[in-house]
């Protein structure tokens, strides 16, 4: 069996949180194993470290702001994500970054929190996990500032336009990919760019409880979406690319592996899931 790991994982404060230890097993039975499960604010990412500790293994998480919460960064909130990156459980900063798209919170808010957790990333030399929506061009200007002193920089969710893609993937940037991929409306232009990433640079994330996949058949009973049908658009997004399943799959697992340092943690074995192989 195929292993992957979902790298966004809304299960704090989500339609998920209720849940939470039958997602992580119906995941596991499908592979993914473990979850990244994202902070979008402070008191989120406490939670999410609080929920790490009790699956050692089977989460990590992120400590961050996103841009959507970027009008509650204070001048001491660099100083509680510092606190919180501590955690042995925390993997990246973030999510952050600039979200145009709803500006939920004051562009120069969202601005500002972006660039002191870019700073705070570097600072720390830990990945950071961004969020970018119809904010290409300032999100770019700032994080070029950054990036050379980054150690690395995942751009998730990633459904912007070949133009972008290219400006990101000058950068160094890992891209995200969701099951947006799978929306035969919306998700067209992505399905084209997706063949364009390079195979080291690529990972895969449900984003859930957000974007189910809208091509699954038969179509889930519940519109939220779940850890669990990641394999379905990994393989999707494999088709696209032209590539073998379980090729695509190990090289993505490698990549978010890699990506997130799990494989430098004394808690985490890349064999763990070998068992499996034999049934
Ligand atoms: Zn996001």
């Amino acid at each position: 069996m195929s292993k992957y790991i979902d790298i966004a994982v809304n299960l704090i404060g989500s339609a998920l949180e209720k849940n939470i230890d039958e997602i992580i097993q119906d995941a596991a039975a499908q592979g993914v194993s473990p979850l990244i499960v994202i902070g979008s604010e402070l008191d989120e990412s406490e939670q999410a470290i609080t929920c790490c500790q009790q699956y050692p293994q089977q989460l990590f998480c992120t400590a961050g702001v996103h841009p959507h919460h970027a009008s509650e960064w204070q001048a001491d909130s660099s100083e509680r994500v510092k606190r919180l990156a501590a955690f042995p459980q925390v993997v990246a900063i973030g999510e952050c970054g600039l979200d145009y798209n709803r500006d939920f919170s004051p562009r120069p808010m969202q601005r500002k929190a972006f660039e002191a957790q870019l700073a705070l990333a570097v600072e720390l030399q830990m990945p950071v996990l961004m969020h970018e929506r119809d904010a290409h061009e300032d999100f770019l200007a700032i994080l070029k500032e950054y990036r050379p002193a980054l150690p690395a920089a995942l751009l998730h969710c990633f459904t912007g336009n070949r133009q972008s893609m290219q400006a990101y993937l000058e950068l160094d940037l890992h891209l995200g990919i969701t099951g947006w991929v799978c929306d035969e409306r919306r998700g067209q232009e992505l399905a084209e760019l997706v063949t364009g990433i390079p195979d080291n640079r690529i990972l895969i994330e449900t984003d859930s409880p957000y974007l189910l996949p809208r091509s699954m058949r038969p179509k889930p009973k519940s519109s939220k979406n779940k850890p669990q049908y990641l394999p379905y658009i990994s393989a999707y997004i494999a088709d696209l690319r032209g590539q073998n399943h379980q090729e695509f799959a190990q090289r993505v697992y490698e990549n978010s592996v890699d990506f997130f340092g799990l494989n430098k943690r004394e808690d985490f074995s890349l064999e763990r899931g070998e068992p499996h192989e034999a049934s």
